[in-house]
């Protein structure tokens, strides 16, 4: 299976997205289709080796014959040239049109004008409506207008048919102009996309892409421009604007053998960085991938409108053509000309295009908006489901905690073992162990650790490291892993005791700090009614200590990473469905849980992979506060979507309502078509603020 991915230029109605989405998915050999009307890119994979661009092209042709297909690294420009051709369709249509009326030469003449100038006006809309009958047999909002148009020119109303399509295309116009503006402003946004980087070849500096810097290459930052590929400093100093990608405008200093991350922007200084990973595994890439593939999967809203879409058309027709065939029989005083009029009404105010942009466009807007402050959402989904948490429980180290462990006593047990070298023996094995207590062990040394004579390390989870060293086994770790008896004193910290072969010869004993924001945090999740617990693999009596400090009510601590697993279980199995349950962790040996939980929130310490793979809301800067800010996001891009709903179905039944009292015409229904429409894409904008 490959991958493909191309961008869909000119697509700008939500339907049409959908409609090619959903005809390619019924082509034999296509799989995990997806069209997304946000970012105007489509997916899907497949195992066709030949013509596969010819026949996407094809399939998408009959039904969008003006969609262009791009190879994906197009952006999408404006639709300056299309929207300028209909612009001028327009104004000749109408100009004919009025020739005919006020012009005096006879009725035959203006007849012939009005069908020239329909025929011009209706051209773009008529030919859509007659694809998608024959080629797909679908009816949509183009039949719908067609119908009404040609329809109200036999009733007598050519007037009103006229102005219908005028409004219609002037609002398909606007719209296309407001869809690709909230585009730009969203891709703005994320503008964090490096053009070139200054790869140094010896002496010379040559500008290429950041596709082709390999590992260990040298490249120039210069004031102003931006770090293009993840590394390390070798060379020079400067300061750096992360804002791009953590949302907190502080600048950070960065000299030799500081790290950096790609998408920083290098504020004021000059460095040389050694290249750490190449550009697609960088974090500038992995965010973009993140952000651009998260609308890909559909929340539950999105694919109710898609659906709904698709039998709403047929019901509303069935229902004009109910209204104009019966209303004359039941009501006595109506005539069919009425009758065929106010079902022709019907049709015009029944467009679902106000609906059908706005829901998918939240979600983007949402999603934009949350990676600006640091907050990588995976999807729609997990977009929409954090308005719905109602119980958080948060690992400790690292996610309750800073996990920047300060050694605060080294205890020689044994007086054949000195302090040094007990701190020798843990570096050597926590030199292979990612836990945020081995780095923190590892940054008390400042010479190289030779583990040249290591052997055979093993990390167990939630509990400690074992390796040999000379033969000899050595066990590093928590009371529980060295089997300790209770004989020792124990300190007030994280203790880590030493075991050579069966004696326990030293101890280590760290201490962590709570993260700044970790009691308002939990306060204010309590405030807006979400619970909160506590999980650790740490004693009792630290946990007991933080949960005091940060005011948490519920801790349960020496857990193994499966005993986490199992208490998240319990939890998912009593809640209600509705009732979405979180966790909270830091991806290091929790990622089961991360995963399992309804909505995995991981402290993703910038460009942290695993982290970002395990779970389905990243935290750039580790900060806790996120957490509501997210849910805020979520709340309001709700709020957003119901008031869209809500504003465009309102909009319509009233119109709908007075339409068949007699008191809105034709034109007022479509001008409300178009007025929602434009107003829901301007609401919608308001989540970016
Ligand atoms: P938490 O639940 O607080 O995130 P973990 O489950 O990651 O904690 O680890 C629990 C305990 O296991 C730690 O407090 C420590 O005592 C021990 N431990 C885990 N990994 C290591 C390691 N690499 N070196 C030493 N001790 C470790
Ligand atoms: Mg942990």
């Amino acid at each position: 299976m490959k991958n493909y991915r191309y961008t869909l230029k000119g697509l700008d109605c939500a339907n049409c997205a959908q409609k090619i989405e959903d005809k390619i998915a019924q082509t034999d050999g296509y799989e995990q289709v997806n069209v997304n009307f946000s970012t105007s890119k489509l997916s899907f994979k497949t195992e066709k080796q030949n013509n596969v661009k010819e026949e996407i092209i094809e399939i998408i042709k009959s039904l969008e014959p003006e969609v262009e297909i791009l190879d994906e690294d197009n952006t999408i420009q404006e639709h300056s040239e299309r929207n300028n051709s209909d612009i001028l369709r327009l104004i000749l249509g109408i100009i004919i049109y009025a020739l005919g009326i006020y012009l005096p030469f006879g009725k035959t003449f203006m007849i012939c004008a009005i069908i020239i100038s329909l025929i011009i006006l209706l051209s773009r809309t008529a030919k859509k409506a007659f694809i998608q009958i024959t080629k797909n047999k679908v009816l949509d909002e183009n039949t719908l207008i067609t119908i009404s148009v040609i329809g109200a020119c036999f009733v007598d109303k050519t007037m009103e048919g006229i102005m219908v399509i005028v409004l219609y295309e002037i609002g398909k116009i606007l719209e296309a102009k407001a869809v690709s503006k909230t585009r730009k402003s969203i891709s703005d946004l994320m503008d964090i996309k490096p053009e070139y980087a200054n790869l140094k070849n010896g002496e010379e500096v040559e500008q290429v892409n950041p596709g082709d810097v390999k590992i260990g290459d040298i490249i120039l930052v210069k004031t102003g421009e931006k770090i293009p590929l993840d590394g390390i400093v070798i060379n020079g100093s400067a300061e750096i604007d992360n804002s791009a990608l953590t949302g907190e405008s502080a600048l950070i200093k960065v000299e030799e053998k500081s790290k950096v991350l790609s998408g920083g922007i290098n504020v004021q200084g000059l460095i040389e960085i050694k290249v750490e990973k190449i550009y697609e595994n960088s974090t500038v890439s992995q965010i973009l991938n993140l952000v651009e593939n998260a609308t890909d999967k559909k929340a539950k809203t999105e694919t109710f409108v898609a659906k709904a879409a698709k039998i709403y058309t047929p019901i509303v027709l069935g229902f004009a053509l109910i209204v104009a065939i019966f209303m004359p029989i039941i009501f006595k005083n109506v005539t069919y000309s009425q009758s065929i009029y106010k079902a022709l009404i019907f049709l015009v105010i029944s467009c679902p295009c106000s609906i059908a942009i706005s829901v998918p466009l939240s979600y983007f807007s949402g999603i934009g908006k949350a990676s600006r402050r640091g907050i990588l959402i995976k999807g729609s989904d997990y977009l929409d489901g954090l308005k719905d948490i109602k119980q958080i429980i948060f690992d400790k180290t690292g996610t309750i905690t800073t996990g920047n462990f300060l050694v605060s006593e080294i205890n020689s047990l044994d007086d054949n073992y000195n302090k040094d070298e007990i701190l020798n023996y843990f570096a050597m094995g926590e030199k292979f162990s990612n836990h945020p207590i081995a780095k923190s062990i590892l940054k008390e040394i400042k010479d190289e650790i030779d583990t040249s004579e290591v052997e055979k390390f093993e990390e167990i989870s939630g509990k400690g490291i074992k390796y040999q060293y000379q033969g000899k086994d050595i066990q590093i770790g928590n009371a529980s892993l060295v089997e300790l008896d209770g004989k020792l004193k124990e300190s007030e910290g994280t203790t880590l005791y030493l075991k050579v072969e069966n004696k326990i010869v030293g101890s280590i004993t760290l201490i962590d700090e709570i993260k700044k924001d970790a009691k308002s945090t939990i306060k204010t999740l309590s405030k807006i009614g979400i619970k909160t617990k506590m999980l650790t693999g740490d004693k009792k009596e630290i946990a007991n200590k933080i949960a005091k400090e940060v005011e948490i009510n519920e801790i349960k601590s020496e857990m193994l990473p499966q005993d986490k697993y199992t208490e998240l279980e319990k939890i998912l199995e009593q809640r209600n469905e509705k009732n979405k349950v979180a966790y909270v962790g830091d991806g290091i040996n929790d990622s089961p849980v991360l995963a399992r939980a309804d909505i995995g929130i991981s402290m993703g310490g910038i460009g942290s992979s695993s982290a970002i793979e395990a779970s389905d809301v990243v935290i750039m800067t580790d900060e806790l506060e996120k957490i509501t800010e997210a849910i805020n996001i979520s709340k309001k891009t709700n709020k957003i979507i119901k008031q869209n709903l809500t504003f465009a179905i309102g909009v319509k039944l009233l119109i709908l309502i007075l339409s068949l009292f007699g008191i809105a015409d034709m034109w007022e229904a479509v001008f409300a078509d178009v007025g929602t429409t434009l107003i829901t894409i301007f609401n919608t904008i308001r989540i970016l603020k």
